[in-house]
């Protein structure tokens, strides 16, 4: 048995945003950044909550990679002021803080890791979410999970809880259209890794490969055109739907190395999540090869690659994701990311050792031990191949 999860009413298409006059209720905390809160669109929310009869109130302190003090800051603000409804505006940081807010604010005895499938949250007795996404790839409008950094630590928490999938995901295509080149690279590649690891993942499924298939060609066809062209609405509202898909596929299956190595990676030298995931999707399909590699040459495949073999497919599928990587301006190795031999190696124990305790890693096709974890960090170093 395989329980699939996703949210209850997704809005695409022109003018989504709209949608929100429809809603019932009577107070909406919006849970977004201080950069997003300036930008046009936030007049457009704020004027159909009240057409639809809701007062709105904003808590805009969310920083890139929530820290559980923002989370418990934001509970307490929603404690006193009584929302029936959530309403998440930006990108996965925002998403996943609101998340983790409701969680509390719903539940005031749980701790923000104590965030987990196996506890019951009973969510939904006060308020309800809407996810409302302004940047095309994390997905979280659409999955069960929520990253939240432990900022003593030094380490994102990934918590996952299937109550909280958004009961409604809002689409719109304007929203994205704001999103620098840069940002839109970056987002649209973790994208691409939540379709491939989500399709080769040891819990995917009937569903979850669909979603992963149409998502990742949905990728390779419009993110160098979203990258290039800011102005291109139709790249970037394919991109944007490609990110709810892929948010969809691994929602119900898992994320894999790329992101264990991600993450590690991102929380010690503070890199972007689609940048750092991205510098470690190419290896992640070499270090798969022998137990995956029918499944990533279907991959190959569904994105128009021909190949002789699965073994001639997969090394395409590793080349063709290389060059799209560098076609959108983002870095293939960890050196051109700007880390340094000496601090990678200073780190490597700890980093090796956050892989192996991710709960990204272990539906992956190959789960690493500390010393693979080590040698994979040493070849997105410099790309120099190494014998896993
Ligand atoms: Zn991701």
């Amino acid at each position: 048995m395989w329980e699939l999860t996703f949210p209850r009413t997704v809005v695409i298409g022109e003018d989504a945003l709209s949608y929100l006059k429809t809603i019932e209720g009577k107070r909406a905390l919006i849970v977004t950044d201080k950069v997003i809160h300036k930008l046009d669109f936030m007049a457009k929310v704020s004027d159909y909550l009240k057409e639809a009869g809701l007062v709105a109130r904003v808590f805009d302190d969310v920083e890139p990679e929530p820290s559980v003090e923002t989370i418990e800051k934001g509970a307490e603000f929603a404690k006193e002021y009584g929302p029936d409804w959530f309403i998440a505006v930006g990108g996965g940081s925002c998403m996943d803080a609101a998340k983790a807010m409701w969680v509390l604010y719903e539940n005031p005895s749980v701790a923000v890791g104590a965030i987990s499938p196996l506890s019951k949250l009973g969510l939904r007795k006060k308020a309800r979410l809407i996810c409302i996404p302004t940047t095309s790839g994390t997905g979280s409008d659409a999955t069960w999970v929520t990253v939240i950094t432990n900022v003593d630590e030094k380490r994102k928490m990934d918590l996952a809880s299937r109550e909280i999938v958004s009961d409604i995901s809002i689409l719109d295509p304007e929203l994205p259209k704001g999103m620098s080149s840069k940002l839109a690279a970056g987002t649209g590649l973790d994208a691409l890794a939540h379709g491939i690891e989500g399709y080769v993942s040891q819990w995917r499924n009937d569903f979850s490969d669909a979603l992963a298939i149409g998502a990742i060609q949905m990728v390779f066809k419009y993110l160098p055109r979203a990258y290039k062209s800011p102005e291109d609405k139709e790249a970037k509202e394919k991109m944007h739907n490609a990110a709810t898909m892929a948010g969809m596929s691994f929602g119900n299956s898992n994320a894999g190395v790329a992101h264990s190595l991600g993450h590690s990676l991102g929380a010690i030298f503070h890199i972007p999540h689609g940048r750092s995931v991205s510098l470690f999707l190419p290896i992640s399909i070499e270090y798969d090869a022998e137990q995956a590699h029918e499944r990533y040459a279907n991959i190959a495949r569904e994105i128009g690659i021909k190949a002789q073999s699965d073994e001639e497919a997969l090394g395409k599928l590793v080349e063709a994701v290389r060059k799209l990587i560098h076609e959108v301006g983002e870095p293939t190795t960890l050196k051109e990311a700007g880390i340094t031999r000496k601090d990678l190696e200073a780190r490597l124990d700890d980093l090796a050792e956050r892989v192996g305790s991710s709960n990204t890693s272990f539906a992956n096709p190959r789960v690493p031990d500390t010393e693979e974890s080590k040698k994979l960090f040493m070849y997105a170093y410099d790309g120099k191949k190494v014998d896993f």
